[in-house]
This record gives C-alpha cells, sequence and structure tokens, in this order.
C-alpha cells in the first residue's frame, strides 16, 4: 500500500511504500493519583471532556452498558485499533456480515470492508474490483483497466455502469483542476501494489484505477514500474477529450452473483486485535469486579491497550490455529477468572479466543460470564448453567503468546 501524489509536471511524484514505522509517541500514564469522576479510565488524567467510552466496540456489537470514561487522546488511540479491527482483520468479516445498525440512520449502512484487495475473476475478462459493505452482498466497484505490457498493443476496458465510469474520469479530471499545494501536489491517489501472485502472474489483469467509496481513487498494479506506464497512458485519456460512451455491450450489472469465489487478502496490525481483546477483559473486570490488578500489571495492561507499549511478551494469549472464519449469529462473551484459569479472562469475538492475563489480583472469588449480542441489542450476565456450557468449551483451549507463533509452523491436525 502506497501513496501516489499526482502533480502536473511529474506524474508519479512520490510512491511510498512498505510499512508505516511505528512510533511510540511520549504519553504519560499517571497512577497512584486519587481517582474521580474527571479522571479517564485509560490514562488516569484528570480531563473535564470524558466521554463514554464502549469496553467492546460498537462496531463490534458493543453497548454503553458497562461503559467506562474516557479521555479524547485515549478515545482517539483506542478508536484507530478498533477501526483496524472492525474493518480490516478477519473479525471485519464477521462485523460486515452481521452489522450493528449504523450510527447515522441516514446512512444505509455503518461501513465497508477495508482489505488490501477483494476480487472475482469478471466473468467477461480479468479480475473485478469488488465491495463488501455492512449487511449487503458484495458488488463491483467501477475502474479502467489498460493492457501496458511492453511490446505489445494498447488495450482498455471499463468496468461499471456508464455513470459510476464517468464518475471515476471526472473525479480525476477535477483532482487536475485543483490548485497545487505547498508542496506542488493537486491530489492522492493510493497505490496498491499487493497481489496474489496467481493474479500477477496472470496476463489477464490489467493495471487500473478504481473509484472507491467516498469518491476516492485507487491505483492498482502489479509494480512501480506498471503503476508509471498505466498513468502515462490513463493521463492521456483523461486530458483528451474522451467522453464514457452512453452504452456499451457487456457487463453493465453490478451485482455478483451468490457462491462467487473473492481472492481477498487483509492486512492488518493483529495486535490491535489482541488490544482490542485485553480491553473488553479489563474493562469489564474494572467494572465489575470491586477491586484493582496489581499497581504494575495494571499499569502494564492499559499501556498495551493503548498501544504504548513494545514488549514481547504480551498479556494477550492467543490460539494456534486464528485461520477458520465461519460467520454465525452466536454473541461474544468474556468470562472473568473461569474456574479452570483463575487469574485470566476469556475473551472470544465472533468465536476468536483469547486469553488475558489479569495476575493474583485478577483471581475473583466466583467467575463471571459476560454475553454481548452482535448485532448491537445487547450485552448481559449469563446465568449458572450458561457459565459451566461456556467453560464445557473454553477449558481445554490452548494459548500461547503471539511471538511463539511466530516461528512455528501451523499443524492443522494438532
Ligand atoms: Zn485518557
Amino acid at each position: 500500500m502506497g501513496l501516489l501524489c499526482v502533480n502536473r509536471s511529474l506524474l508519479v511524484r512520490q510512491i511510498l511504500l512498505g510499512k508505516r514505522p511505528i512510533t511510540l509517541p511520549e504519553y504519560p500514564i499517571d497512577m497512584g493519583r486519587l481517582k474521580g469522576p474527571t479522571n479517564c479510565f485509560w490514562c488516569e488524567r484528570e480531563c473535564e471532556c470524558l466521554t463514554d467510552d464502549h469496553v467492546i466496540p460498537y462496531s463490534l456489537g458493543g453497548t454503553l452498558e458497562y461503559a467506562v470514561q474516557a479521555c479524547p487522546d485515549c478515545q482517539n488511540r483506542l478508536s484507530k485499533a478498533e477501526y483496524e479491527v472492525a474493518r480490516k482483520s478477519m473479525l471485519a468479516i464477521h462485523a460486515i456480515a452481521s452489522p450493528v445498525a449504523p450510527r447515522h440512520p441516514d446512512r444505509p449502512t455503518s461501513g465497508h470492508l477495508r482489505p488490501s484487495y477483494l476480487m472475482v475473476k469478471h466473468p467477461a475478462g480479468g479480475y473485478g474490483e469488488t465491495l463488501l459493505s455492512a449487511g449487503e452482498r458484495a458488488s463491483l466497484l467501477p475502474y479502467f483497466e489498460i493492457k501496458v505490457m511492453p511490446g505489445e498493443p494498447l488495450e482498455g476496458r471499463v468496468r461499471g455502469t456508464t455513470d459510476e465510469a464517468r464518475r471515476l474520469l471526472e473525479t480525476f479530471r477535477r483532482g487536475l483542476h485543483n490548485t497545487p499545494g505547498p508542496n506542488r501536489f493537486l491530489f492522492q491517489i493510493t497505490v496498491n501494489l499487493d497481489l496474489h501472485e496467481d493474479i500477477s502472474s496472470d496476463p489477464q489483469f490489467w493495471p487500473r484505477i478504481v473509484l472507491l467509496p467516498g469518491d476516492r481513487l485507487l491505483v492498482r498494479a502489479r509494480n512501480p514500474e506498471e503503476v508509471q506506464r498505466f498513468f502515462h497512458i490513463f493521463m492521456q485519456l483523461a486530458t483528451s477529450d474522451y467522453q464514457v460512451p452512453e452504452k456499451w455491450s457487456s457487463d453493465q450489472g453490478t451485482e455478483i452473483l451468490g457462491g462467487t469465489q473473492h481472492l481477498m487478502s487483509l492486512r492488518f496490525d493483529p495486535q490491535a486485535v489482541r488490544r482490542v481483546a485485553a480491553k473488553a477483559a479489563y474493562g469489564l473486570f474494572r467494572n465489575l469486579a470491586d477491586r484493582s490488578l496489581e499497581q504494575e500489571l495494571d499499569l502494564n495492561i492499559r499501556q498495551y491497550i493503548l498501544g504504548l507499549t513494545d514488549s514481547i511478551e504480551e498479556p494477550v494469549f492467543i490460539e494456534p490455529d486464528l485461520l477458520n472464519i465461519i460467520t454465525s449469529e452466536a454473541p461474544h462473551f468474556i468470562v472473568l477468572s473461569p474456574v479452570h484459569d483463575r487469574k485470566a479472562s476469556i475473551v472470544s469475538l465472533y468465536g476468536f479466543r483469547f486469553r488475558v492475563q489479569l495476575g493474583e489480583a485478577g483471581a475473583l472469588p466466583e467467575p463471571v460470564l459476560i454475553f454481548c449480542a452482535i448485532d448491537g441489542s445487547g450485552m448481559r450476565r449469563g446465568s449458572t448453567q450458561e457459565l459451566y456450557t461456556v467453560t464445557e468449551q473454553i477449558k481445554g483451549l490452548h494459548f500461547l503468546q503471539p511471538w511463539q507463533l511466530i516461528d512455528k509452523p501451523i499443524n492443522p491436525d494438532a
């Protein structure tokens, strides 16, 4: 993933590739101060502008029943991780398949999946760009694709409806008429070179410019050279008097048949997912148990949840096989201090289970079970019978530290 800045004189000005650097900003967490109603639950700094913070993200179905009070800085840090989880991670598939109601009633959906790519074999040739919106069926996105293989004749295709294709071209042309900013940039286009080798080795894949929701533009190609070749041609097209024809014979439809195989790549920070699990366990613990954790552990876990730690040892343990994705309506649950693992909490989000270590003081006299409906319809305490059933499900689970999985092959039979 990179950013392409379009400039009138120099088309491909800068392509930034690779991972964003990880920085841990100065962000003091106060300890040992008297906590009052004006102290942030996460950093404990005093703030007059605290707001409700869902312990389970709203986008995953969390409600305000067990909310805590957080300052804007912490809200900001946490919501970045929650966005990553709810729109880009493996949990995002579930959040899109079983969405909560949108926050704004006038919006038809509550967001889109943000994969690195989501493509189908286009019935009329090549690879179609696909969009998955919350609660809706997959639909095709509009794009212009141009075959720019050196030594081969140029060929181009336009996908999408006439209106969509015109809108794409207009968005680009409008950008070219922007007043250049101080760095001479006109506008930005995301460049994505992340392609499965089956696609990149297929001559049927042509580089393209895609119109994403919100009138954002994306260029997808095999490599930076192909981006340059594509842009050279597309720029000629965009600055000519070319008009998208009123009608063309093939593929006007944007519906994708059920059962169509999709090629997808999700790129996300897996620690963001673990932080969200830790937040659910710690937030509920502090909310429901009339006690705190040991001071050092308490500080560590809050720093971890806020993304302020780079220690290899994490308070969250994961299951070795987190790859199965089967959507269901089953609720999330959190068991605080389960009988077989008193100093931990087990968090289940869409069936992905996490073990959050809460230490000696995290051992409660009795386990506590909380359910959270995935459609946002509510959170509740589980009954004794439900606690028994859930405990049976989780007591044989095997959890590892995330770093333990890095060098170990995952054995599907284990
Ligand atoms: Zn705070």
